[in-house]
């Protein structure tokens, strides 16, 4: 079998916000074509134009090479060889960033092609289920212009997720930093009302997380903060300091009540590396898109597993990212949570049209994928739907 053709769709909403945090309003789609007649999808989350950029760009020498033109021609069951060639043919203008999160699109859309040839869901390859079932948790999206209504809002969606049978939820409360939501400003104190409400809503029985998005430059404002928070039983913390404060995130990770949690932006398991061998996290999240795809994602879990961390993998975008998050964490045993909101919960049309995930959510869990490779059925009216304007450059 040889790779014959790539494609690339940049989609976005109708109703793009800039000024909103959230990633589920444009994508990236990339199709992996074969001679054999069957097509790999991949996607990632990142800027949708640089990545295609990533991909299409021809290459001018041997350690500046397209792409795509290392694609062309090749075998896609090869998927670490490919994944090393991409690495090192691209070493000038990759390693990490953009060029790792395109290859994370398109080395999922090579375990889809060789799930699809072999016939076989892409976690029987990875080699298969740790356990009959997996549990999602829902990422809670706040809403409103003041913290009151903010703070309404997270409960409404903390009952709705309870309601819907998630065992677990996670909530996003940012009120300052530099992702905060939507120009809100509220203090440290109000965001202690918020998950105290949070934990209140649901009750005992319901594993809660806080995700505060960078909120604090130094380990100390933020811990002055999360360690009232013991009682409330947090699963984890995420991403309380900016990514690359390590010294930070040990100190976090040494004093704070709760699991720290990050990775969502790293880029190859060297970054995760320096994430748990010197910010010391309890738990590692990498976004199988952005960390490099299945390959890299894969490396990453088994050095988490070999330093007893936890996996819990980041993934907002839309049904092809969650079935690829799904497929590995039925493939490690120290993945206790995927980070999971079933399409008709999302705000995003993109990611309610784009495409038939193929889980199944029953009772709180999800039950191993039945389809071959990724399992997702692609909308192709939604690539025509949702195609990006061309970029007047
Ligand atoms: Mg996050």
């Amino acid at each position: 079998m040889k790779i014959t053709a790539i494609e690339c769709h940049v989609l976005v909403v109708p109703n793009l916000r800039q000024d909103a945090t959230s990633s589920s309003q444009d994508n990236i789609v990339v199709l992996v074509h074969t001679d054999e007649g069957i097509t790999g999808v991949g996607e990632t989350d990142t800027g949708p134009w640089i990545a295609k950029a990533v991909i299409e760009s021809p290459g001018s020498h041997t350690m500046a090479m397209g792409m795509k033109d290392l694609l062309i021609g090749q075998d896609p069951l090869d998927t670490a060889a490919l994944w090393d060639r991409l690495y090192t043919y691209t070493c000038m203008s990759g390693r990490r960033g953009a060029v790792i999160c395109a290859m994370g699109a398109i080395d999922m859309a090579l375990w889809d092609i060789k799930g699809k040839y072999l016939n076989q869901p892409i976690y029987k390859l990875l080699g298969g289920a740790h356990k009959p079932t997996i549990t999602p948790y829902a990422s809670l999206q706040p809403d409103g212009g003041s913290v009151k209504k903010y703070r309404d809002g997270l409960v409404a969606w903390a009952k709705k997720a309870k309601r819907a049978g998630f065992l677990a939820g996670k909530m996003e409360c940012t009120l300052s930093g530099p992702f905060n939501h939507a120009g809100l400003q509220g203090s440290d104190e109000q965001a202690t009302e918020i998950v105290t409400a949070c934990r209140e809503a649901v009750g005992k029985d319901f594993t809660l997380m806080v995700d505060v998005q960078y909120l604090w430059r130094d380990a100390k404002s933020c811990l002055r903060t999360v360690s009232k928070w013991d009682h409330l039983d947090i699963f984890f913390l995420e991403t309380p300091l900016l990514t690359d404060n390590l010294e930070g995130y040990a100190t976090l990770a040494r004093e704070a009540p709760m699991r720290i949690a990050a990775g969502e932006w790293l880029n190859t398991r060297h970054e995760f590396r320096e994430l748990m061998d010197v910010g010391l996290v309890d738990v590692a999240q990498p976004d199988i898109g952005r960390v490099g795809g299945f390959t890299e994602a894969m490396r990453v879990c088994h050095m988490a597993e070999d330093r007893g961390r936890l996996i819990v993998p980041h993934c907002w975008k839309t049904g092809i990212g969650i079935a690829a998050s799904a497929h590995m964490a039925f493939a490690v045993p120290h993945c206790p949570f995927i980070e999971y909101l079933p399409a008709q919960l999302s705000d995003s049309d993109l990611r309610r049209d784009l495409c038939d995930d193929g889980l199944v959510f029953q009772d709180g869990v999800l039950l191993p994928p039945t389809r071959p490779g990724l399992g997702v059925e692609l909308n192709k009216d939604a690539l025509k739907k949702y195609k990006a304007k061309p970029l007047l450059l």
